[in-house]
């Protein structure tokens, strides 16, 4: 028998002195009625935001799931991002590609519920006032650029991430080389005897011992966000993360991750062996090394799902689209734009045009 789609309640918080809907407020880092303008505490207890064991499959289907409130969730056929917004939302776009192909999907209750949340502190005003600046900016972009991404708006999406805690232990095995230099005599263009040093490195057997505990390895877990644009403005304090509380999104929207808990430590697994590697790479003796082989015992596998928060504007230019984001709760910035091929191609031939003329003037001036 198919189980029946259960929807929890939709949060809302009444305002304490008119009734009406408080939502969590960016700037001032408080609830706030938007009628009255009272305030209100946000919860900020961190006890929760603990780590699970990532081996025992029973802590996976223990986890606790859902988001604790009804949202709609919309899957983006464009970028394949799923957001979940409001229920009351109407007309949505895809915050992460601006495409409007979307479906409304359904409810995501068996997502893990994320563990903490760093709420936003960075205000909407701020980073639409810093895309603005942004977009305009740069030789070879395109005349019309400013004015479509005008249209463009700004979303405030709470993004989902993966943290890996693991013990590991590695033992490598190297061939360490040390640098020596041999005199060799040859002779020259005019039939003279000369000499020259040459490097020459000699091989040697040498093995070592690594251990290193990885604390809060960050992987996104976002379809609409690659992780190689986010690491661009990850300078979040995750010292900061609070108990996920249903409470912060009541007026945001947040995305549903599309990497699960096991394909978020595939790329966990990479980021921790390419840094034993390095630091194995470190230990090796001599000048130079070859052949390091290392066999790393990882313990103690831990996760956490966790929210941070993030301003998103995307917009599509030709057949592609761009993103810019900044950092939900610092402000860092990062974004792609697209290039005007007609404005690098008038720029080549100046170029080209300036050299000419230079030959030109130097070849016939006497
Ligand atoms: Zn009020
Ligand atoms: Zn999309």
């Amino acid at each position: 028998m198919e189980e029946a789609p259960r929807l929890d309640p939709v949060i809302t918080m009444a305002c304490d002195n008119c009734g009406s809907n408080m939502a969590y407020d960016a700037k001032r880092q408080l609830m706030l009625c938007p009628s009255c303008q009272s305030t209100k505490e946000p919860p900020k207890a961190q006890d929760m935001v603990i780590e699970k064991d990532f081996n025992s499959a029973l802590a996976l289907d223990d986890a606790p799931k859902g988001m604790g409130t009804a949202m709609k969730s919309y899957h983006c056929e464009n970028c394949g991002a799923n957001t979940m917004v409001d229920p009351s939302t109407v007309g949505f776009s895809c915050s992460f590609c601006g495409s409007s192909k979307v479906n409304e999907a359904a409810y995501a209750e068996k997502v893990i519920k994320p563990a903490g949340i760093l709420p936003f502190a960075y205000p909407k005003d701020k980073a639409l006032e810093a895309f603005k600046t942004w977009v305009g900016k740069g030789l070879f972009v395109p005349n019309d650029l400013a004015k479509r991404a005008r249209l463009a708006k700004i979303d405030g999406v709470y993004v989902p991430f993966w943290t890996y805690d693991a013990e590991t232990e590695s033992y490598w095995t190297a061939e360490a080389g040390y640098y020596y230099y041999e005199t060799e005599y040859f002779t020259d263009n005019n039939g003279q005897r000369q000499s020259r040093q040459v490097r020459k490195t000699r091989w040697v057997p040498a093995n070592g011992y690594y251990a290193h505990n990885f604390d809060d390895v960050l992987v996104v877990a976002s379809g609409g966000v690659k992780q190689n644009m986010m690491e661009r403005i990850n300078n979040y304090n995750l010292g900061k993360v609070v108990n996920y509380d249903a409470q912060y999104m009541i007026g945001w929207m947040s995305e549903v991750y599309a990497k699960d808990v096991k394909q978020g430590f595939e790329v966990a697994d990479k980021i921790m062996n390419d840094f034993i590697r390095t630091e194995c790479g470190r230990q090796v003796p001599g000048d130079t090394y070859r052949n390091l082989d290392i066999h790393t015992r990882k313990d103690g596998i831990t996760f956490k799902h966790i929210l941070l928060p993030l301003w998103i504007a995307a917009y599509q230019y030709g057949d592609s689209s761009f993103q810019f984001l900044i950092n939900g709760e610092t402000g860092k910035i990062a974004g792609d734009k697209p290039t005007s091929w007609i404005k690098v191609t008038i720029a080549i031939l100046l170029v080209l045009a300036i050299i000419a003329t230079l030959v030109w003037y130097f070849k016939f001036r006497k």
